[in-house]
């Protein structure tokens, strides 16, 4: 089988998949964004999936993911790259000149230097998730829960950013539905006090009907769409 009709394959299982999981819980299947998650897979993949209609891709270090976009340069009008991954805050300036979204930001200094960054480069403003650590130990990437509304608060007072909603991973331990109910509480509180961070980052190839059930609206799916990643994942 071509690599081509691979990913169609299971881009359309997955993609049936998710309007299951909406149906299941009365969400309208709209609600829900595939964040295809192509992080060590070649451009090459990320054109293929362009032609099979993605738009929003996620990508988990910077300079593969830099050098993914200027591999496909102006061939996929209308993407969306998300940065998904742990961030250096010394990589604030290189990921703000290639991704519209960053969905791993956990501390108030990267805060600041994405907001420097993005006033720098000019253009477009960055949506940025909060991302959380369901742990509460904050040694894993994440903000602890308590700290989740200061940042918020700075993002959304950030000329330059603008606060989209709230990312989590699944706790390695914990039973993940029990993880996302956690989460959809926390992202209800965020909204009482930001309206517009309607977002919900939640669900990965192993669990993204259960997020979509606990309110997930936006699922970032890469093995069950590219397969196995050559080297594990950070
Ligand atoms: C790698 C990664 C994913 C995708 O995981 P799969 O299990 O391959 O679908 C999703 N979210 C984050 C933050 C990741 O790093």
């Amino acid at each position: 089988m071509s690599r081509r009709a691979e990913l169609a394959e299971r881009l359309a299982s997955v993609r049936e998949q998710v309007a299951e999981a909406c149906a299941r819980a009365g969400r309208d299947a709209r609600e829900v964004t595939l964040v295809v998650v192509t992080k060590f897979f070649p451009a090459s993949d990320a054109a293929l999936l362009y032609e099979l209609g993605c738009r929003e891709f996620g990508e988990s270090r910077d300079q593969e993911a830099r050098a993914k976009v200027a591999e496909l340069g102006d061939s996929v009008p209308g993407v969306r790259w998300h940065m998904i991954g742990q961030i250096q805050r010394n990589k604030a300036k290189s990921i703000a000149s290639w991704a519209h979204v960053v969905q791993s930001v956990d501390e108030a200094r990267l805060v600041a230097a994405f907001e420097k960054a993005v006033s720098e480069r000019g253009g477009q403003p960055l949506d940025v998730l909060v991302q959380v650590s369901l742990d509460g130990d904050g040694r894993r990437s994440g903000a602890l829960p308590e700290d989740v509304p200061a940042l918020a608060d700075q993002i959304a007072a950030s000329e330059h950013l603008r606060l989209q909603g709230l990312m989590a991973i699944p706790p390695l331990a914990a039973d993940p539905a029990q993880a996302y109910e956690r989460l959809a509480r926390l992202h209800d509180a965020l909204k009482a006090d930001h309206p517009s961070a309607t977002t919900l980052s939640a669900g990965m190839s192993g669990d993204f009907a259960t997020a979509i059930a606990a309110g997930s609206s936006c699922v970032r799916v890469g093995t069950a769409i590219l397969g196995a990643r050559p080297i594990p994942s950070p």
